[in-house]
């Protein structure tokens, strides 16, 4: 009786942990990424029950804390990249969340150097060739993120004008550059120019002032009339565009 009683024991303590196994473990990222340096990173992990660290690479420590799991990776000196996985155990299922780390950066060569995103945004991917972990910075407007040979670069929805900017990858001494671009809204007026031809003078720079054949320099449009005719050569002509009244000469429309 008393052995039965310790085996019921045994299966209570189990029972804990096994019982109340999760039935999802999800970890808020799939992919870890450490520099030659290592360092330690937390990954938010959500489930209905335990989970416990399967298997992880032997170069990875895990550490568990509440639902975050700690991974900690000391400095690479094998002279290659690493890469690995470590496995989540719920009741029945599993999840991997990916581990790589950098040797050492010599090179970065993205797909395409630019990006173009229509007025209603999105998400590109390029595919970036490194041996390095790139830090990536992204221009106001846009963002980006490196993970795993892709570069994703997304831009919001564009209310205002045309957009640039820059997507800068580094990894020690190397870096790279892709320009990002979105359109946006256009003046239907100036077709985006936030110029129109001059009213006054139809284009010319100048007009007609009498039947005589006498015209006059178009001020409207940048010219200078001189106040009599001997001074006509002091004089210059418009160029026949004025600022677009209705975007006020951003090419920005609504
Ligand atoms: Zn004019
Ligand atoms: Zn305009």
């Amino acid at each position: 009786m008393k052995k039965l009683l310790n085996l019921l024991a045994v299966v209570a303590v189990l029972c804990l942990s096994a019982c109340n196994g999760a039935t999802f473990v999800s970890p808020s990222e799939q992919s870890v990424n450490f520099t030659i340096d290592g360092g330690e990173k937390g990954v938010m992990v959500s489930s209905d029950g335990s989970w416990s660290v399967g298997s992880s690479p032997d170069w990875v420590k895990t550490d568990v804390k509440d639902s975050i799991l700690l991974i900690k990776t000391e400095r690479n000196e094998t002279g290659s990249p690493r890469q690995g996985d470590i496995v989540l155990k719920g009741k029945n299922v599993e999840a991997t969340i990916h581990v790589a780390q950098a040797s050492k950066c010599t090179h970065i060569t993205v797909s395409s150097s630019k990006v173009e995103f229509d007025k209603d945004g999105g998400t590109e991917t390029l595919t970036v060739d490194t041996d390095g972990l790139p830090q990536v910075e992204a221009s106001d407007g846009f963002t980006a993120s490196y993970d795993n040979g892709k570069l994703t670069v997304t831009a919001a929805a564009n209310d205002g004008g045309a957009k640039r900017g820059e997507i800068k990858l580094t990894c020690e001494d190397q870096s790279t550059t892709i320009y990002a671009s979105q359109k946006g809204n256009v003046c239907k007026k100036c077709g985006g120019t936030g110029k129109i031809t001059c009213p006054t003078c139809r284009g010319k720079g100048l007009y007609d002032i009498d039947a005589g054949g006498g015209s006059a320099y178009c001020e409207r449009c940048g010219g200078f009339d001189p106040p009599t005719s001997e001074l006509w050569e002091s004089g210059r002509k418009g160029t026949g565009r004025i600022k677009c009244p209705d975007c006020g000469g951003t090419g920005v429309g609504n």
